[in-house]
């Protein structure tokens, strides 16, 4: 690395390479507390966490979205559903099911660029301890 001259659109960090690892090789949807808690190690302040992320996001390599109030980031980039276990929180990626309408003049949006979908309920080992 010593005297390379990195193109400054791409350039990360050694701290910023550690985030992206980190966000990568966790797939359960990771907040920014849960990946600044998997680098606990490093030394990573939690702001260069959230900066990082953002710019994954900006740069298309990492989707996001709300969840009870707080920003997951998700690494697969296919359009997916999502499945929640309302009592551990955990969430899991589902093939978008085929949804029956509305029809395109229903809808009042011109472009259609994304749709969310979240099945909510309890997990197998969740609905044991009922
Ligand atoms: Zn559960
Ligand atoms: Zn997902």
């Amino acid at each position: 690395m010593a005297g390379n001259k990195l193109r400054p659109q791409r350039r990360r960090t050694r701290q910023g390479l550690l985030i992206e690892q980190a966000v990568m090789s966790l797939r359960n949807h990771p907040s920014a507390r849960a990946v600044y808690a998997s680098l606990s190690e490093e030394g990573v302040a939690m702001a260069t966490v959230y900066r990082q992320l953002a710019r994954m996001v900006e740069e298309g390599v990492l989707n996001s979205f709300e969840h009870l109030g707080e920003t997951r980031y998700d690494t697969n980039l296919e359009p997916h559903a999502h499945a929640v276990c309302t009592a551990c929180e955990q969430i899991w990626d589902v093939p978008l099911p085929k949804i029956e309408g509305p029809e395109p003049h229903e809808l009042p949006l011109a472009t259609i660029e994304d749709v969310d979908l979240t099945f909510r309920g309890l997990c197998p080992a969740c609905a044991r301890n009922q």
